[in-house]
């Protein structure tokens, strides 16, 4: 890679979704210099350019918090700017009880713009991965196109929070095998307004299964679902609920996903205009500017979350974040959804180490990019954890950066733990 202009950082966080944000904001409290590459022109992955709406997975169902630190402060940003309501629980049609923040897409890019302003984050903007130099393990340098051409960025470390893993691909990292299921599907969200939520919000749990059922039977709906989120103080509703079956690495077959999810927009929006009350005035307001991929490549890392550790909230010594959403299953080429909730007030920690990719020295990742099973993916995957996970490893980030080793492994992992409690992180009870 001779000949490109070069940038020199202390730390490259590639993908700025919730996850990259967090980790930037909590690498740069720490004094580092931060280059955020990101093939969008603004920043949330999933949470804007799929136009997810509502962050899910802050409590317990007995209402314990676990998740908090930097997550709070970028919802506190994008409450600042009337993007988000406050905690509610609601009952998705399925009937599954679930904790959420509802939120405003187009106000989260600008919070998320302020905190990288705020922090004195370089952002990289229409800038996509194409290349690296790793020599044994460490990676030099990665070059990225963007406005302008090709440009090389030198780091002490890097951090993949693209979702799809593009550097840890690039760098040769070792990935887990596709699961026997077959990945999640995608969905392609779409808003109706204006909507009546009085009328929508009292639609009774039977009219709910009656008008999927007629949804299912006449092909309207891919799922058996309704689920909505309102943009706080105004008359759009986000609907989750078309489906498609997507290998989301692959070109083509993510070419054919956002335009096949587009055609299911809007058959699933005209049968809800005509079968859905509060919604009889509305019509199609906007698709969401990209197909929302749930699931991609997931990497061998130094520990593999299982359900199993889940399930018994697993007392890591390393942890670095909590959760508490169940696992979610959306099933690929069916209409059914497999939810399996915990107990009352049970929660789950992850592991510094299932951010760690084996074989690579200064290269982590978080969020969507954890080492995890198929199904502990299905519950770690939403927003909140993303967004611990990235809080975490922003400071391992800037740990490795100012150490001689430059190894994600040689960190100080309780020095790290410290550090996230002073930051009011949660990680669980001793
Ligand atoms: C349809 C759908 C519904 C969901 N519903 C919910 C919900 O209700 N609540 C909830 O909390 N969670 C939900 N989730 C899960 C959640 O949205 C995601 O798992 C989470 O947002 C992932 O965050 P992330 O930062 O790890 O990755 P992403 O959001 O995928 O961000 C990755 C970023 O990297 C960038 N990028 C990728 N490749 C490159 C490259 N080569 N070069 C430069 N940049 C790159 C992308 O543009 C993107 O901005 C849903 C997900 C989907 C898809």
């Amino acid at each position: 890679m001779t000949g490109l202009r070069t940038h020199e950082t202390d730390i490259c966080i590639v993908g700025g979704g919730m996850a990259g944000v967090a980790a930037a904001v909590s690498a740069a409290r720490r004094g580092q210099r931060i280059t955020l590459v990101e093939r969008a022109g603004f920043l949330g992955g999933a949470a804007t350019a799929g136009s997810v709406s509502q962050f899910v997975g802050w409590h317990t169902r007995a209402g314990r918090k676990v998740i908090a630190g930097i997550a709070d402060d970028i919802i506190a940003e994008l409450a600042g700017l009337g993007g988000a309501d406050g905690f509610d629980r609601f009952v998705m049609s399925t009937g599954h009880c679930m904790d959420r923040i509802a939120y405003d897409p187009d106000l989260l890019k600008i919070a998320l713009d302020r905190l990288m302003q705020a922090g004195g984050v370089e952002v990289f903007f229409h800038s996509i991965l194409c290349g690296v130099e790793n020599t044994k393990g460490r990676i030099e340098r990665i070059s990225v196109a963007g406005p302008g051409g090709l440009t090389g960025i030198e780091a002490r470390c890097f951090l993949d929070t693209s979702g799809d893993m593009a550097l840890l691909s690039a760098a040769g990292a070792e990935f887990l095998p596709e699961p026997a299921a077959g990945r999640q599907p995608a969905t392609m969200m779409f808003a109706l307004a204006p909507v009546d939520f009085s009328r929508l919000e009292a639609v009774s749990r039977e009219q709910k299964t009656e008008i999927i059922q007629r949804g299912l039977e006449t092909g309207a709906l891919p799922r058996a679902a309704l689920h909505h989120s309102r943009v706080p103080g105004s008359a759009v509703a986000w609907f989750n609920i078309s489906r498609i079956s997507v290998d989301a690495v692959d070109p083509l077959s993510l070419s054919a996903g956002e335009m096949e999810g587009r055609e299911q927009a809007v058959r699933i929006a005209r049968f809800l205009i005509g079968n859905l009350p509060g919604c009889e005035q509305a019509r199609l307001d906007r698709l969401a500017p990209s197909l929302g991929v749930r699931d991609t490549r997931r990497v061998l890392g130094e520990h593999v979350l299982t359900a199993d550790e889940l399930r018994r909230n697993e007392g890591f010594a390393d942890t670095i974040a909590c959760g508490a959403y169940p696992i979610d299953i959306h099933h690929a080429g069916s209409t059914s959804l497999t939810i399996e909730e915990f107990g009352e007030d049970h929660y789950y920690r992850i592991p510094y180490r299932s951010l760690i990719p084996k074989g690579l020295k200064n290269l982590a990742t978080a969020g969507r990019g954890l080492s995890a099973e198929s199904e502990a993916f299905a519950a770690v995957r939403v927003m909140p954890s993303a967004m611990a996970t990235g809080h975490a490893a922003g400071i391992a980030a800037a740990m490795v950066a100012q150490s001689n080793s430059g190894d994600f492994r040689a960190i100080d992992v309780p020095a790290l733990q410290a550090e996230l409690r002073a930051q009011s992180a949660f990680l669980g009870e001793s």
